[in-house]
């Protein structure tokens, strides 16, 4: 058995900054990242990153790049294709895919994941919850497409696609928005966009190249039947931490901390968007919250 002094699970952006701050305050750290690339959901972010002061990145790659140029993070070696698996709060044994550590401290920092929508499964036209439409949505000109969900994200990525898309299907589950109301004043301006309020998908059936999707209203109304290309679920994220069972969560899945980033034991931190639900998600707050998880270890490390 392998012993860390902080094993730190996940390699996104609050992975990375926790590692930077165990080199700095002088900590010995070993990082696991479940999939074959360090940055997370940085990947993912192909808008202007202009809330990360104080450069304006233009994408989540070009910070990435320059984030791994840290010398700390050049000294890492981090454990790639290497997921926790599970942990044992008591005798702090931590199981990952790959090996067994006994760990003073552990920080998760396994990030969110797209929610999915189960009726869907097999569905040969749903879109990657990767599809960028800030730089993809011409490749779906002149197409028909279904997006699923009501928050900012379903808003903005029906707003880019109803540029090029003959047709923008908005199907929301409520009757209201949860998006911010800049989001919906725009969608009211966009010819092409029908929103489907209180509506859910009840089946969907391949038709050549097209999928029809039954909906079903959640409260009046009959059901109904669109025939589309694709189809764009938007429908949220929940917390990485199934694989920790014995931590206590709020919401959809987010793993309840302290003012010190520490869960209910004293050994285990979680720090970025796995501790602090959809509404506070960023790169920022994950930053400054490595800080402080790392900082409160060393200094109980200090103390005893
Ligand atoms: C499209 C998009 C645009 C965004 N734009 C902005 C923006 O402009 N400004 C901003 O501030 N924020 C933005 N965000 C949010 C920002 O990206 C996140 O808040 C931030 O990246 C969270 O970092 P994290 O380290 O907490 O989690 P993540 O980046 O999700 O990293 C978690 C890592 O943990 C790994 N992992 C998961 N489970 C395990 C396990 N069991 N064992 C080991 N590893 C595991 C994952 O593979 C992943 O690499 C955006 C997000 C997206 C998706």
């Amino acid at each position: 058995m392998e012993h860390a002094q902080v094993l730190i699970a996940g390699g996104g952006i609050g992975g990375l900054s926790a590692a930077v701050w165990c080199q700095r305050l002088g900590l010995s750290c070993l990082l696991v990242e479940k999939t074959d690339r360090l940055g997370g959901q940085l990947a993912q972010i192909r808008n202007e990153i202009v809330d990360f002061p104080p450069r304006v990145y233009p994408r989540g790659a070009e910070l990435l790049e320059e984030m791994l140029l840290h010398p700390a993070l050049g000294a890492l070696s981090p454990r790639l294709e290497e997921a926790v698996l599970s942990i044992d709060p008591l005798s702090q044994i931590v199981t990952t895919t790959k090996a067994v550590y006994q760990a003073d401290y552990l920080i998760i920092a396994t990030g969110v994941s797209p929610n999915v929508i189960p009726v869907l499964e097999g569905c040969p036209r749903v879109l990657s919850t990767e599809f960028s439409t800030t730089v993809q949505a011409a490749s779906v000109t002149g197409q028909d497409i279904a997006v699923i969900g009501g928050g900012d994200r379903a808003l903005e990525s029906a707003s880019n696609l109803s540029q090029f898309a003959r047709r923008v299907d908005l199907l929301v589950r409520s009757s209201t928005l949860r998006a911010r109301s800049e989001w919906a004043e725009r969608l009211a301006e966009l010819p092409n966009l029908r929103v489907f309020w209180g509506t859910e998908i009840a089946s969907f059936e391949p038709q050549k190249e097209k999928i029809a999707l039954k909906l079903r209203p959640l409260h009046v109304g009959q059901p109904s039947e669109i025939v589309v290309d694709w189809i764009l679920p938007r429908i949220g994220v929940h917390g990485n931490s199934g694989d920790f069972p014995s931590l206590a969560t709020f919401g959809d899945g987010y793993l309840k901390t302290d003012e010190f980033q520490r869960t209910g034991y004293g050994w285990i931190y979680a720090l970025g968007d796995v501790s602090n639900g959809a509404s506070y998600a960023s790169l920022s707050l994950a930053v400054g919250q490595a800080m402080k998880a790392v900082k409160h270890i060393s200094l109980q490390i200090h103390h005893s």
